[in-house]
Order: structure tokens, then C-alpha cells, then sequence
């Protein structure tokens, strides 16, 4: 019992530390929507999963134009890298957002 105790432990650091640089990075250097690589978002994920201790086996991507900025797990759980909005989109970017999302999200 107390070496599972050990091993969870050894998991849950390098999970807080990716998720603190993750953060860091994102406030960094993001201006809009920070996006990222689809493994980004499949780390992320597997944190949702473990944090959450979902049992899903599925996620998709939301993607923002041609970026991904976030995921929605089957469990319904959404997970975005929203920054603040300050920069006017057009109405015709939402549209396609909202058409490359397939309705699942919408960013206004
Ligand atoms: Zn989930």
C-alpha cells in the first residue's frame, strides 16, 4: 500500500509541473486563443483523464480556424485555451468557426 502511495506520488509532480508549464507558455506567448499541436492537446487530455479519473477512451479536437485550441472529451468535459478577447473578429470568422467546431463551441 504504501509503495502504490509512492508511485502515485511520482506521477502526480511531473503531472503538475507540465501543467504549470503549459500555463507559462500559453500566457506567454499566446495573444488570442492559444493554440496547440494535437499532442498537446492529447496531454492535456490524459490530465483531464487522471485528474478527473475519466473513463473515456475518445476525445476530439476544438479547433479555432486552423488551430487547435482545445479538446472536448466524451465525457462531455471541455478544456480551452482561452485568452481574452481584445481583437475584433469578423462575423464571417465566427461562422466558420463555428462550422469547423460542428457546433459543439462557439467562441462569442
Ligand atoms: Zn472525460
Amino acid at each position: 500500500m504504501l509503495m502504490l502511495q509512492s508511485i502515485l506520488g511520482s506521477f502526480a509532480l511531473p503531472t503538475w509541473l507540465i501543467l504549470i508549464a503549459y500555463f507559462a507558455w500559453f500566457s506567454l506567448s499566446a495573444k488570442d486563443y492559444a493554440s496547440m499541436t494535437p499532442r498537446d492537446a492529447g496531454t492535456l487530455w490524459k490530465i483531464h483523464k487522471r485528474s478527473a479519473e475519466c473513463r473515456s477512451n475518445r476525445w476530439h479536437a476544438i479547433r479555432r480556424k486552423e488551430n487547435i485550441v482545445g479538446f472536448e472529451c466524451e465525457c462531455g468535459y471541455r478544456h480551452l485555451e482561452k485568452r481574452p478577447i481584445t481583437a475584433k473578429t469578423p462575423r464571417s470568422t465566427r461562422e466558420r468557426c463555428r462550422e469547423l467546431t460542428g457546433g459543439f463551441y462557439h467562441t462569442y
